[in-house]
C-alpha cells in the first residue's frame, strides 16, 4: 500500500501561524520533506521519531534539484503511511507546487493540498496596512522578482496601474532595478514601498520607503518580501508625528 502526500504550507514561521490541520499532520506523519525556509520551531512540533529530511538544503555546496525531490518524495510515499512536504508560506505560491503535484500524479500517489499564508498577507499583517482598500486598491498582483523584471518591460507595464497593490517575491539584490523599471514604465517615483524581512520572525524588520528610496534602502536580510502601492504607506508612522504635533512633510503628502 502506498502512503499518502501532504503538500502543507508551514506558513511565515511562528508557529502559531500554521493552520489546525497543517499542527496534525505534522504531528502524525512519519517523514517531513521541507525547505530551507520552514523555522526550527516549526520542525520541533513534529512527531519525535519522523525522519525530517531537509530538501533545501546544499550538499557538498549542490542542492537537490527538482527531480531528486520528487524522486525522493514518491521514495517515502512507498514506505510511508503519511509524508508531510512542508514548504514556506503556501505551498502554491511560488512553490514548485506543479512539479511536485505532477510527479506524484503520474506515480499514481494521492495527495492533498494543505493551505498556508503566503508571506505577502503574512507581510501586510505585520505591518498593519491592508492589501486592498477601498480607496486605493481594486486589486492585488503576486509576483516574483525574477519573473516580472528580469524579462520583458512589457510585463512592468501591465503592473502599473493606480490603483494595484503589487507583492513582489524574492526581490533581494533587484531593488535598484525594481525601482528603475517601475518608476520608467510611468509610476510615481513617490510610489509607497514597504519591505518585510523574516515576516512574523523574532528578527522581522520592517522598512517604509518610496519608489525614489526603495535602491537604497539597507539591503535587508532574505526572505523580504517587498509591497508596492498606495497602501504602503505607512499610517502608524504618521499617527505618531500627529501625536507628536509635528508631521513631517514626506508623510503628510501621503497621507
Ligand atoms: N511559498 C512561499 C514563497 C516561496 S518563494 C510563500 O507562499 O510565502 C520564497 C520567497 O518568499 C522569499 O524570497 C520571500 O520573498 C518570500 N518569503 C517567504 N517567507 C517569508 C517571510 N517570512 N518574510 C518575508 N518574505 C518571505
Amino acid at each position: 500500500m502506498m502512503g499518502r502526500v501532504y503538500l502543507v504550507g508551514a506558513g511565515p514561521g511562528d508557529p502559531e501561524l500554521l493552520t489546525v490541520k497543517a499542527l496534525r499532520l505534522l504531528r502524525s506523519a512519519d517523514v517531513v520533506l521541507h525547505d530551507a525556509l520552514v523555522t526550527e520551531e516549526i520542525l520541533r512540533l513534529a512527531r519525535p521519531h519522523a525522519q525530517l529530511i531537509d530538501v533545501g538544503k546544499r550538499a557538498g555546496g549542490k542542492r537537490l534539484d527538482q527531480t531528486a525531490i520528487n524522486h525522493l518524495m514518491i521514495e517515502c510515499a512507498r514506505w510511508a503511511t503519511a509524508v508531510v512536504r512542508l514548504k514556506g508560506g503556501d505551498p502554491l505560491m511560488f512553490g514548485r507546487a506543479a512539479e511536485e503535484m505532477a510527479a506524484l500524479r503520474s506515480a499514481g500517489i494521492e495527495f492533498e493540498i494543505v493551505p498556508g499564508i503566503t508571506a505577502a498577507i503574512a507581510a501586510a499583517a505585520q505591518a498593519r496596512i491592508p492589501l486592498t482598500d477601498r480607496d486605493g486598491s481594486s486589486s492585488v498582483t503576486f509576483v516574483s522578482a525574477r519573473h516580472a523584471f528580469g524579462k520583458s518591460p512589457k510585463a512592468i507595464a501591465e503592473l502599473q496601474t493606480a490603483d494595484r497593490t503589487v507583492a513582489i517575491y524574492m526581490p533581494g539584490g533587484s531593488y535598484r532595478e525594481i525601482s528603475r523599471q517601475m518608476v520608467a514604465s510611468g509610476m510615481s517615483a513617490e510610489t509607497p514601498c514597504l519591505v518585510v524581512s523574516s515576516a512574523s520572525r523574532s528578527n522581522q524588520q520592517l522598512l517604509w520607503t518610496d519608489l525614489a528610496g526603495l535602491p537604497s534602502v539597507a539591503t535587508p536580510e532574505a526572505p523580504a518580501v517587498l509591497i508596492v502601492g498606495s497602501v504602503a504607506r505607512c499610517r502608524d508612522q504618521a499617527r505618531l508625528a500627529m501625536l507628536l504635533g509635528g508631521i513631517p512633510e514626506a508623510i503628510q503628502a501621503t497621507t
